[in-house]
């Protein structure tokens, strides 16, 4: 199965260098496709362990013991949680194979240099990394299941989530060019019949771990008046002659929306500002629960995109805020109208799931 992918917004993947990425790293993808097949699968009330903790390990003996007559609870006596079984664990391997071929992509700009943007009132601001954008190719190989239930995943990637890390400074949104062509491969999985397999065995409660049952996702659409629509943005002055080169392909808004939600619009009673925009825990950056991408053209306008955990906050304010067009209007000097979609129950996720 290949898919041909065209990035909207930089790639970013990870690399050898530290700062620089030679090429699109597969543990990269990878990575992004597991965490949100993890939100996914607690969403839907299946068990997804905290894979930092490394908790899941297949256990043989237990394997051969289980009397169970269905292969998935035969391996989760095994140890294997949900997403572990697909994703692989301590010796139990992956069920699919992905790997990056006819790789097309080049770095956004040359050299290593982030992209500095200091939004009015910041002094030190933010540091994007140079990802890559362009055309590629996702092979994927698997049973035909898992096959189906990655490509599932990766429509849900493409017209909600992102592709590779960085998302929360808006990397990685993708478009999948040949989806009319795939899509007949998918018939035999439906997010339904996962859910009711998840209800009918040991449904797993909540957690501390992201969760699509509380996430709320948005997309701005604006057509600006001209071509040059984002040079007069606040912070952007510094930056002009960095980003015409490629400002026609796609446009790094991320850091002055979230300087304007957090710093201006945020609210001390809603709750924790820095647990839910990130901070930094000893040498560990905790990541944010807010994605929202750089701005983008699409069907003859342009487009902003995201999505937040809403989780640990007072959600309904904070929601309320997220989709709050004039907050854009105002910090981008352009008219946007909004879509947006707010999940609050395992029914809202699903009918979210089958209409992609
Ligand atoms: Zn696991």
């Amino acid at each position: 199965m290949d898919l041909q992918i065209t990035t909207l917004t930089p790639l970013w993947t990870g690399g050898i260098e530290t700062g620089k990425v030679d090429r699109i790293h597969e543990t990269g993808i990878l990575g992004s496709l597991r965490w949100w097949y993890e939100a996914i699968v607690r969403g839907l009330g299946g068990m997804a362990c905290d894979p930092s903790k490394g908790e899941c390990r297949f256990d043989t003996e237990q394997y051969a013991k289980s009397n169970a007559t269905d292969e998935r609870q035969r391996l989760r006596a095994a140890g294997l949680c949900d997403v572990c079984q697909v994703f692989g664990a301590t010796g139990w391997r992956r069920r699919f194979r992905l790997v990056v071929i006819d790789d097309q992509t080049k770095p956004l700009w040359t050299g290593n240099q982030p992209l500095n943007i200091r939004p009015p009132d910041r002094e030190r601001g933010w540091f994007l990394p140079p990802g890559r954008m362009g055309t590629f190719t996702l092979r994927i190989d698997g049973d035909e299941t898992n096959v189906a239930r990655l490509l599932a995943l990766l429509r849900f990637v493409e017209r909600w989530g992102s592709l590779g890390a960085k998302p929360q400074l808006g990397y990685g949104v993708v478009t999948i060019q040949n989806w009319d062509a795939i899509r007949e491969h998918l018939s035999s999985f439906s997010w339904q019949q996962e859910a009711q397999w998840f209800a009918s065995n040991q449904p797993s409660g909540g957690s501390d771990l992201p969760n699509l049952r509380h996430f709320g996702f948005f997309r701005y659409r604006f057509q600006p008046t001209n071509t040059a629509w984002w040079s007069r943005i606040g912070g952007f002055e510094r930056i002009v002659a960095h980003v015409r080169p490629f400002a026609q392909q796609t446009v790094p808004v991320t850091p002055v929306l979230k300087n304007v939600w957090r710093f201006q619009h945020w609210q001390r009673v809603w709750g924790d500002e820095r647990m839910f925009w990130g901070k930094v825990i000893g040498n560990e950056r905790r990541r944010g629960q807010v994605a929202v991408s750089w701005a983008y053209p699409r069907t003859g306008g342009w487009e902003i995109r995201g999505s937040a955990w809403l989780h640990g906050v007072q959600a309904d304010p904070v929601w309320q805020m997220l989709s709050d067009a004039s907050i854009l209007n105002q910090t981008l000097g352009v008219t946007c109208t909004p879509e947006t979609v707010r999940i609050q129950n395992t029914d809202d996720l699903l009918s979210f799931l089958e209409a992609l």
